[in-house]
């Protein structure tokens, strides 16, 4: 297949100073989980990238000194010697595909607490950790400056050796630079703070040692927000950050621009849409001659080509789409448009660095396991064997072993019991805001499509005889789980009695098939994610009014993971939902609930006509338990095998069935032992 020529313009090479991208495919620095404890990891994820097209590939966050540390959420760094070696993995990897590598130097400030160095940190003035650290910094006085301006032009050397061709002056994001440039946080009354001209001085400077000493080899780039957070809904952009931008217009090579606030620059597609950003950053090709970059989970080849068309980006920016789908400019390329994973905006990329564990994505069960498993994001080995495979279930986990053991040659018969395809996907993306989810079912149906060694029979509730009859070597179990209505879970370690009648008592798989409550509903959410809290605002667009406990003391509090807590909590208040924190749900009897305070055990009584309850999900086995029967009392002939995978095996979220369905697909027939698949990459040391 060939490419449509509306994306020709996508596949245009464009220079940034010193040095030219082969295309306008740009992926800009994101988190990942492993920074420099995992250096061989991200070399390896970083350079399938570039296989995959991306023109620009760059680094996470790397601090330039020991000053900057921001462990637990894992950095990269350019501190020395060893740390060339580590980052030069990657940066040969990138090339070796004819991308470049652009790295993103990182000074912390306030937004470090460096727990691992134990050097102070450094700000613009004594400021507070922002993540809430009880740490201050030290105001920099202009010894340090000094010395902040020495170790980033030694970085920005560091970087040079390691093969970099873009270095970042890293100014946003609320870090010791935008520190500097804010109104809000630079109080300073010295030559570094007041004016416009004052408070971009540092950043100018920055820029203006790094070209000259490695600017006749190196782009230099600027990541700055084109707003400060002072601006109105309305007029986003203040004044003098326009005046700011126009200061610095034709310094960098390339303006790589952001908005100020974070939670929506990456936020969950719950609340923000493809694109979003333009409204704020629209303004600043007009201010300046270089290329510019920013992001908005472009998935659509129509919507970067109108970005390039329309003048507001030179370069399509992506952080998520690229973790979805690594080889996203290739196949647009190719015209394989079908086979585009697009990213389902779900956030659980962004766990890894919150938790300190590497990268997973839901889409792409890949990620993360490039060099530590040796999974490839397009290529599979092919089937051992000319074995038949019959995977029970549909939702997540049976439609990736269906996609992927079609991929590896396999006859898979996929029978589903309902008559959609999608499972617990197809029921939650019709939630308030979780369409794009859909594209979890879309991506794979759309490929099993194509294959004519995968039959799919929809409306088939299959019984153990059912499937054993088929008669095929191996049977997958992947029937998903349900959610309880007996109150078990975190808060209660055993079924709890006290909550009925049972024709008022709700589970989520309830309103799913349209059983809703009448009158005042209490929504109990001991889950912690979102599932509470979107079930509210399923039942508030439908008139009914609700009360939403937690034992938890914030709302959908594992949100605050894939950073949609905030505004999760934001939008039940705006609802007007009525929130009880730190209280459990300890009897209803049908016109009123008793909690009790988890601090204090304090009882209170709510008034309610229903709950829901969103504890806990049993698995359902129950056809793998009856199937694994039969074969022991009466033993198959052949050799068959039998499994279970995802929610049926152990409820969780959908990136795990997901994974638990490729990686079957990935193992079936493999002699290897499971746990010698894993490679563990320790601290680096390559000396
Ligand atoms: P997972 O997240 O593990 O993929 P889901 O709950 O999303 O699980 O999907 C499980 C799917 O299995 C559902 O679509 C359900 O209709 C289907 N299913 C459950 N039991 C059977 C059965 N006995 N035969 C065929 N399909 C089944
Ligand atoms: Fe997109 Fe979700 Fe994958 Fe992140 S985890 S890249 S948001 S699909």
């Amino acid at each position: 297949m060939t490419r449509d020529p509306r994306y020709d313009v996508l596949f245009e090479p464009v220079r940034i100073g010193p040095v030219k991208a082969p295309n306008r495919f740009y992926q800009v620095p994101h988190c990942n989980g492993s920074g420099n404890l995992r250096p061989r990891m991200v070399a390896e994820m970083r350079g399938i990238k570039a296989e995959g097209g991306w023109g620009v590939v760059c680094t996470e966050y790397c601090s330039i000194h020991p000053s900057s540390d921001d462990l637990p959420h894992p950095n990269a760094s350019l501190w020395n010697q060893a740390d060339i070696k580590a980052h030069a993995l990657m940066t040969e990897k990138v090339h070796e595909f004819g991308a470049l590598a652009g790295v993103e130097l990182w000074a912390g400030g306030a937004g470090s607490a460096n727990l691992l160095t134990r050097e102070v940190a450094l700000g613009v003035g004594n400021m507070p950790n922002l993540a809430g650290h009880p740490f201050q910094t030290r105001a920099m006085d202009l010894k340090d400056i000094r010395n902040l301006r020495r170790w980033h032009l030694e970085a920005a050397l560091r970087a040079r050796d390691a093969g970099f061709d873009i270095v970042y002056i890293y100014a946003t994001h609320f870090y010791l630079l935008a520190q500097f440039l804010s109104p809000q946080h630079n109080h300073r009354t010295d030559e570094y703070g007041g004016s416009v001209a004052n408070r971009v001085r540092l950043v100018r400077e920055l820029i203006e040692e790094t070209k000259d000493a490695i600017g006749d080899t190196c782009a230099v780039a600027v990541r700055m927000s084109a707003d400060d957070g002072i601006g109105t809904p309305e007029q986003p952009v203040s004044d003098e950050r326009r005046e700011m931008f126009e200061l610095l217009a034709e310094l960098p090579d390339l303006w790589d621009v952001n908005i100020y606030n974070y939670e929506h620059e990456m936020g969950v597609s719950r609340f923000i849409q493809e694109g979003s950003l333009e409204k704020t950053m629209y303004y600043v090709k007009s201010i300046t001659s270089k290329p510019v970059v920013t992001v908005g989970r472009f998935t659509s080849p129509d919507t970067m080509v109108s970005q390039v068309r329309r003048g507001i980006v030179d370069f399509i920016g992506a952080a998520r789409p690229s973790i979805a789908d690594p080889f996203l400019p290739r196949k647009i390329e190719e015209g394989r448009m079908e086979e585009i994973r697009e990213c389902i905006g779900c956030n659980i990329c962004y766990t890894g660095d919150s938790l300190s564990v590497p990268i997973r994505c839901t889409q792409n069960p890949t990620m993360g396991e490039e060099w530590r498993r040796g999974w490839h994001p397009e290529r599979i080995a092919p089937k051992s064997n000319d074995a038949t495979v019959l995977v029970v279930g549909a939702g997540p986990a049976g439609l990736e072993a269906t996609r992927a053991l079609g991929q590896r040659g396999y006859n898979v018969f996929l029978a589903e019991a309902s008559t959609e395809l999608g499972g617990r996907v197809a029921q939650e993306c019709r939630l308030p805001g979780l369409a794009e989810w859909g594209r979890v079912v879309d991506y794979r149906v759309q490929m099993i499509q194509t294959m004519p060694n995968v039959d799919v029979f929809l409306d088939n509730h299959l019984s153990a005889d059912d499937a054993l009859s088929i008669g095929a070597e191996h049977i997958v179990v992947a029937t998903g789980a349900k959610w309880r209505a007996d109150g078990y879970g975190r808060y209660h370690n055993k079924p709890c009695l006290d909550i009925g009648p049972a024709e008022q008592v709700f589970t989520p798989n309830d309103i799913f098939t349209g059983r809703v409550p009448q009158g005042r509903a209490l929504v109990f959410d001991d889950d912690h994610y979102y599932m509470g809290s979107v079930l509210t605002e399923a039942l508030v667009a439908q008139g009914i009014e609700v009360c939403f406990v937690t034992p938890e003391n914030l709302v959908s509090a594992w949100g605050a993971m894939t950073d949609e807590q905030y505004q999760t909590q934001q939008r039940l208040i705006q609802l007007g939902v009525q929130i009880i924190t730190a209280h459990g749900l300890d009897e209803f009897d049908g016109t009123s609930a008793r909690l009790s305070c988890v601090y204090t055990q304090r009882t209170r009584l709510v008034s309610a006509d229903a709950v829901v309850l969103v504890t806990a999900r049993i698995p359902k086995d129950g056809l793998y338990r009856e199937i694994a029967g039969k074969l022991e009392s009466e033993p198959s002939e052949s050799a068959l095998t039998l499994d279970k995978i995802g929610d049926c095996d152990a409820p969780a979220i959908i990136a795990a069935a997901v994974y638990a369905g490729h990686r079957y697909a990935r193992e079936l027939g493999s002699d290897m032992e499971k746990s010698e698949v894993v490679r563990q990459d320790r601290l680096f040391d390559p000396d």
